[in-house]
């Protein structure tokens, strides 16, 4: 039988010596902050594990995210692990992404090899796969003229219209089938339903888009 866990985080370990860091997730019954760096550090390498535990003065642990749902929580560690790329990152001891069917390591690297990589071809993979394409941005800059209805005004019937249509769409109430929440169609639409977070097979690409792309820092 599968154990349950009350806790399920995401943590980031740092050596402040080194300055570099760790991603990761993990299930506990005890508070998260009393497992890691206490009972638990991380499914790195032993020689990570060893260190840490002889030199607990060179490590800081923090709790980063707790859910109520180990999916949730290694929804966190990709969206996390994508973020920084953790994998190709110098500053990470991780030598794999996680990705939603296990773990990506593409053969273990060591950092040796990371740096090689880095070195050769991907130059600063810090905001890597943050960047608008030319062709997004173009898109963003062409309000005014560019702009199918620049210039032109709706008439007022229209404007009733699209009105009482946005009037009528609030006021359709939607009951959510996973948490009982009532919302209207456009709320029900993005975040409940099958998008809802307590729905069991939710996909990860929908718990992605519930991350604020903006909070997390390394
Ligand atoms: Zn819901």
């Amino acid at each position: 039988m599968k154990k349950e866990y009350k806790y399920h985080y995401t943590y980031r370990i740092t050596n402040i010596i080194e300055k570099k860091y760790y991603y990761g997730v993990h299930s506990c019954n005890c508070l998260p902050k009393e497992d890691i760096g206490v009972k638990y550090f991380s499914s790195s390498k032993k020689e990570f594990v060893k260190d840490q535990k002889q030199n607990p003065q060179n490590y800081k642990y923090k709790v980063i995210k707790i859910f109520k749902t180990r999916v949730e929580a290694v929804a966190h560690e990709i969206f996390l692990h994508k973020k920084f790329n953790v994998k190709m990152h110098k500053l990470f001891y991780n030598a794999s992404n996680q990705t939603s069917t296990g773990f990506d390591a593409g053969g273990n690297m060591t950092p040796q090899h990371k740096e090689n990589l880095i070195k050769s071809n991907l130059g600063n993979t810090w905001n890597i796969g943050r960047k608008h394409s030319s062709e997004v941005n173009a898109k963003k800059a062409s309000k005014g003229d560019k702009n199918g209805m620049y210039g032109e005004k709706h008439p007022p019937q229209r404007i009733d219209k699209i009105s009482k249509n946005i009037i009528k769409s609030k006021q359709i109430k939607c009951i959510c089938e996973f948490c009982s929440k009532e919302s209207d169609k456009g709320n029900y639409n993005r975040w409940h339903g099958e998008n809802c977070k307590m729905n069991p097979n939710i996909s990860i690409e929908q718990l992605l888009k519930r991350e604020p792309w903006n909070k997390t820092k390394i």
